[in-house]
């Protein structure tokens, strides 16, 4: 993503007459294929590494050692979540993907599609084996046999050390017992503009950029641009109902997008962006459909209003350079020009409402 914006950043520069659309920016960058001057997009110096990992993840991730076999820390683990890689964060595995192989490391017999890991050859020790390593950082993660005893033929064997493991649900877990709290799924354009406006509001908990709604498995950004996902962007926001309500949440909602343009906002353009609300419980979709009908019956917009009203299945979450996207890259032209018009509505409207902690 980094590069993208840089390359983005520089047509932004030359040319004032560039469309502005988030996605764009990759299908751009695909066209003129940026260099990248090291092998992996996330590089860092041997010192750096040690700084960021424990003793025993750097032996394993940057000095290719293999962790001693029964003794890691995810062998065992059944639980529903996503491995990552503990380098970078990129996530590599789900729990669906595990399978107990008895050799002594945790073993996978597929990858999270999207190219999250590379193969290398590896001649070590007289022996020919093939080494797999993180994508993104080069870490190295362990290697892959063709003897897996699943359909797919495959055995990733990997060290738990290269491994963090993030337990589904896990922000949805923890508040369970408050029976205050709750949570909402919204697609509305891009969601780094959404989700800059919900971090703002008072009550909200915690807002996660992601997809949802459509057909494919741990989706990355790339596939959902390319429109084969049939996922919208969508933010999923934890909420406390004693601080704000879903009411003002949806109200946000239908103030910083347009929701009588389907699958557009703005030069956005395509069925990711559609405008949607996923609801938990009858409870939501009460209020959803109340909201709606009032803004038509009440003609606040021009065009009727569109937004789709559907059932929540699941969630995924985007990858981590697109969390908290706006707050990290305000120089980029598409914040300035797209998000922050957004964000100056919303701070207009609800300023009563913004949250006291600056960020
Ligand atoms: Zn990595």
């Amino acid at each position: 993503m980094k590069l993208f914006n840089i390359f983005l950043g520089l047509a932004f520069s030359l040319t004032l007459a560039i469309s502005l659309n988030a996605c764009g920016q990759n299908k751009s960058a695909d066209k003129n294929s940026v260099k990248l001057t090291s092998d992996f997009p996330v590089f860092k110096t041997n010192e750096d590494w040690k700084k960021d990992l424990s003793i025993e993840q750097y032996k394993v991730l940057r000095e290719k050692e293999t962790e001693r076999a029964f003794t890691g820390k995810l062998l065992y683990n059944k639980e529903k979540g996503v491995y990552k890689c503990a380098g970078c964060g990129n996530e590599l595995f789900t729990d669906e993907m595990k399978f107990d192989s008895h050799c002594g490391w945790p073993s996978f017999d597929k990858e999270i599609a999207g190219g999250k890991i590379k193969t290398i050859e590896d001649d070590s020790y007289g022996m020919h084996r093939t080494e797999i390593v993180c994508a993104k950082c080069g870490g190295h993660l362990g290697h892959l046999f063709d003897d897996g005893p699943t359909a797919t033929g495959m055995r990733y064997c990997v060290n738990s050390e290269s491994l963090t493991f993030q337990k589904e649900m896990a922000v949805a877990e923890a508040t369970k017992t408050k029976n205050n709290i709750d949570t909402i799924t919204l697609g509305g354009g891009c969601y780094w503009c959404v989700e800059a406006v919900y971090e703002m509001l008072d009550g909200v908990v915690n807002v996660t950029s992601g997809f949802s709604g459509g057909n494919v498995v741990n989706p990355t950004y790339r596939e959902v641009c390319m429109e084969t996902t049939g996922h919208a962007e969508v933010v999923q926001i934890v909420y406390d109902n004693k601080k704000t309500s879903l009411d003002e949440i949806l109200k946000v909602f239908f103030t910083v997008h347009d929701p009588t343009t389907l699958n557009r906002q703005g030069a956005d353009e395509g069925e990711q962006y559609r405008s949607v609300i996923f609801y938990r419980n009858n409870e939501q979709y009460k209020v959803a459909k109340s909201i709606i009908d009032d803004l038509n019956k009440n003609k606040v917009y021009e065009n009727p209003v569109v937004t789709q009203i559907v059932p929540f299945k699941v969630f995924y979450k985007a990858e981590d350079d697109h969390q908290n996207y706006y707050f990290q890259n305000q120089e980029k032209p598409y914040c300035k020009m797209v998000i922050q018009p957004k964000l100056e509505k919303f701070e207009k409207l609800f300023k009563d409402r913004i949250k006291k902690s600056d960020k």
